[in-house]
């Protein structure tokens, strides 16, 4: 790892002041060359961005830390839902008593993400703003199309974890488990930058695709500060199930995973529903068809295959992952059956 100067923000502005660049901008220079001295990102638990240094991806000459600024690691809640600083640790959400209560989906999401010990030191934010685990764009001898190169290498090569949805261009999958139950749940990002200015975005969109631009996952901007997400308040009758596919039972990444968030009406029929596939696209995916297939039904197994089944209309698999599809399909029907508390059917079918 290069030499690097070491600087503590003690407010978010003076944070947003001093981040030069964003990360995906400062992996675009060359690899081969010394960093430049405007270099400068920052960080928040670290583990990302530190992975990506010791790589030799990525060579800021300044690391500016998050971690002394106050007010950015506290849950709050109030008639307009919950307030999640960016500092909180997947740990602290994973065993929040209204997570746990309210949006089950996303305590469970986290609380399969990486391991103890990670997870009491990743950051929310950081979370959701880690690069994607491709492993050709960690790798310093491909020159992948994400780094500013030609090529993706992933379409002709070792395709097996990357995504059969949405894959123009570049076939990575979010690397955010935790994003795909935000989005189920309508979340919001709160972005800040150096004049102290807000602004609010559906993490839906704030999350770019490859079709917008292959060299960045989000809409961060360089000299912006993300400090908090925002959850809407849950109505008395939404359940939500997250399930989670991976090869290892623990510490370990999705293979495939889904959220699903339902609301019922009183005679027991699904009102609305929001099913978003993990592992599965650049961004978290929703399953639009699956969720149409819900509404207005009393939810049964009958039901719930028909959904699992078109929660992968239209995926495109890859050389190598056209297991994922059954997988997927498998989940999101289990999830729907469990959020609307109706039995598996004993074949499991
Ligand atoms: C073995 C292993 C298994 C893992 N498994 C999973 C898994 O199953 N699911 C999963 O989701 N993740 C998994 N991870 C990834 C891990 O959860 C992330 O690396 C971690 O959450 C990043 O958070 P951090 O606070 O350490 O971020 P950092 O590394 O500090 O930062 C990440 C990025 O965000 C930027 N950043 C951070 N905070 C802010 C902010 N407030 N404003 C602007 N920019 C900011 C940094 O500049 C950097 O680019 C795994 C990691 C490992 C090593
Ligand atoms: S999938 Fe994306 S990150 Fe991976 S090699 Fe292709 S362009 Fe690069």
């Amino acid at each position: 790892m290069d030499r690097f100067v070491w600087q503590v923000a003690r407010s978010v502005t003076e944070a947003a002041t001093l981040a030069g660049r964003t990360v995906a901008e400062a992996m675009l220079a060359d690899p081969g060359q010394p960093a430049a001295p405007d270099c400068v990102v920052l960080k928040a638990g670290g583990i990302d961005l530190l992975d990506l240094m010791k790589e030799g991806l990525l060579r800021p000459s300044r690391v500016v830390n998050l971690r002394e600024v106050p007010g950015l690691a506290a849950i709050t809640e109030d008639s307009s839902g919950l307030r999640i600083g960016t500092l909180v640790t997947l740990e602290q959400l994973a065993t929040h008593p209204a997570l746990r209560q309210r949006y089950a989906a996303l305590a469970d999401a986290v609380a399969s993400s990486a391991s103890p010990q990670i997870r009491h030191v990743a950051t929310l934010g950081g979370n959701l703003l880690q690069r994607p685990r491709c492993w050709y764009f960690r790798s310093v001898a491909h020159h992948c199309a994400r780094k500013g190169g030609e090529h993706c290498f992933a379409f002709a090569g070792e395709n097996q974890y990357h995504a059969v949805f949405g894959h123009e261009g570049c076939a990575i999958v979010h690397p955010s488990t935790a994003a795909t139950a935000l989005v189920a749940f309508d979340a919001r990002v709160e972005l800040v930058n150096a004049q102290g200015v807000p602004r609010s975005v559906p993490l839906g969109a704030f999350l770019v695709g490859p079709g917008i631009d292959v060299k960045r996952e989000t809409d961060l901007g360089a000299g912006e500060v993300l400090t908090a997400v925002l959850l809407p308040p849950t109505a008395a009758s939404t359940r939500s199930v997250f399930l989670k596919q991976a090869a290892r039972s623990s510490s370990d990444w999705s293979i495939a995973d889904v959220a699903v968030v339902l609301d019922r009406a009183p005679d027991g029929r699904c009102q609305r529903a929001c099913i978003v596939l993990g592992a599965a696209a650049p961004v978290p995916w929703r399953a639009q068809q699956a969720e149409a297939a819900l509404v207005g039904q009393m939810i049964d197994a009958a039901v719930a295959r028909t959904a699992g089944q078109a929660a992968i209309a239209g995926a495109v698999p890859l050389s190598r992952n056209a297991y994922k599809l059954p997988i997927l399909a498998t989940l999101v029907r289990r999830a729907v059956l469990q959020a609307a508390g109706a039995p598996e059917p004993e074949n499991g079918r």
